[in-house]
C-alpha cells in the first residue's frame, strides 16, 4: 500500500515540498504519495491528528506551525530538542518523534554542494527566528573561528545566545553595531519576504566571503543583490537547504538517502 506523506503549513500552496519528494521517491523507487495540507491557524492539531488517522506516517512542518510540532511530538530527536522547533514529524503506533532537519540542511548545503568549509571561517547569522534556532547548533558544531548574531530585537538574540551558550560563544549585536566583516552572511530574517533589507554596512563582507539567503527567489532577494554590488564573491539562495532538509526527512521515514543534486537542477530549472 503507498505510504502517505504531507508538508502542513499555512499557507501553503506555493510549497515545493511535494515536487522534491516525488523527485525522491522516482530516483529511490519509494512508494510514496506527499501532499500539501493547508490547516487553519488554529486548528494544527486536528489537523494532523486526522491525517495520522487517515494512515498518514509522516508529515513535515513548516510556518507558522514548527513550534506547535515541538510541542506535539512525544519524542523528540537532540536537534529538534535543541531548536525547540520540529520540521519533521513521523508517527509510530504510540508515539510521534518530532525532528529539525534545518541546521542539517544548510550546512550540508554549505559545505557539501557549495563547498564551502565552515570550520576556521568568521560567520553573521541574520535573525534571531525559528529559522535562526534551527541552524545554530549545526553551525557552531563546525567550529567557526567566530559567530555573531545579529538581530532588529536584540532581546531575542540574547535568548538564544544563552540558550546555546553549551554549544559554543554567539556574539550578539543590532544591526546599527556592525563593524566588521564575514567570510559567510547568512540571511535568516523574514525581510526578503517583504522585499526588505536589513540595514548593512557596506564593509560587511571580508574578501572570498559567500552571501546565503535561506530565501528562495526567481529573481535575486533584496540581500543578495546588496551583497552582489558589495563585495560578496559568491551568492546562493535556500533553494539547496530546502531540498538537504527535505532529503534528511526523507532518510527518517524511509532509511534511504536520496541524491539531492538533480532535484535541486530540477527546481532551479522551473
Ligand atoms: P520568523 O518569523 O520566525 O523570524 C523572522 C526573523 O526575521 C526575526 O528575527 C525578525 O526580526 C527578522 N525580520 C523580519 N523582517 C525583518 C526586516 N525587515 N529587517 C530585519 N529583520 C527582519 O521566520 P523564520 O525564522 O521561520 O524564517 C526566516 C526566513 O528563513 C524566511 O524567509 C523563510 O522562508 C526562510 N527559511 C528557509 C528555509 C529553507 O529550507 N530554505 C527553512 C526555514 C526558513 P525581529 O526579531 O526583530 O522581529
Amino acid at each position: 500500500m503507498t505510504d502517505r506523506y504531507a508538508v502542513i503549513g499555512n499557507p501553503i500552496a506555493h510549497s515545493k515540498s511535494p515536487a522534491i519528494h516525488a523527485a525522491f521517491a522516482r530516483q529511490t523507487g519509494q512508494d510514496i504519495h506527499y501532499q500539501a495540507l493547508l490547516a487553519p491557524q488554529d486548528k494544527f492539531i486536528d489537523t494532523v491528528h486526522q491525517f495520522q488517522t487517515d494512515g498518514g506516517k509522516g508529515m513535515n512542518v513548516t510556518v507558522p506551525f514548527k513550534e506547535d510540532a515541538w510541542r506535539l511530538a512525544t519524542q523528540l530527536t537532540k536537534r529538534a530538542q535543541l531548536a525547540k522547533a520540529v520540521n519533521t514529524l513521523q508517527f509510530g503506533i504510540h508515539d510521534i518523534l518530532g525532528d529539525n532537519t534545518d541546521g542539517a540542511g544548510l550546512v550540508r548545503d554549505l559545505q557539501d554542494r557549495l563547498g564551502f568549509s565552515l570550520s576556521g571561517k568568521t560567520i553573521l547569522l541574520m535573525g534571531a527566528g525559528g529559522a535562526a534556532r534551527g541552524v545554530l547548533q549545526p553551525l557552531l558544531a563546525q567550529h567557526p573561528a567566530r559567530l555573531t548574531l545579529v538581530n532588529r530585537t536584540l532581546a531575542r538574540a540574547e535568548v538564544l545566545k544563552h540558550q546555546f551558550i553549551a554549544h559554543g560563544e554567539i556574539i550578539t549585536c543590532d544591526y546599527n553595531a556592525l563593524t566588521d566583516s564575514y567570510q559567510l552572511v547568512i540571511n535568516a530574517t523574514a525581510s526578503s519576504l517583504h522585499g526588505e533589507l536589513p540595514p548593512l554596512p557596506e564593509t560587511l563582507f571580508a574578501p572570498g566571503a559567500l552571501a546565503y539567503d535561506m530565501m528562495y527567489a526567481k529573481v535575486p532577494t533584496p540581500f543578495l543583490h546588496f551583497a552582489t554590488t558589495h563585495g560578496a564573491s559568491h551568492i546562493a539562495d535556500g533553494v539547496g537547504m530546502l531540498v538537504e532538509q527535505a532529503a534528511e526527512s526523507f532518510a527518517l521515514w524511509r532509511g534511504i538517502r536520496p541524491d539531492t543534486a538533480p532535484v535541486i537542477k530540477l527546481l532551479k530549472s522551473c
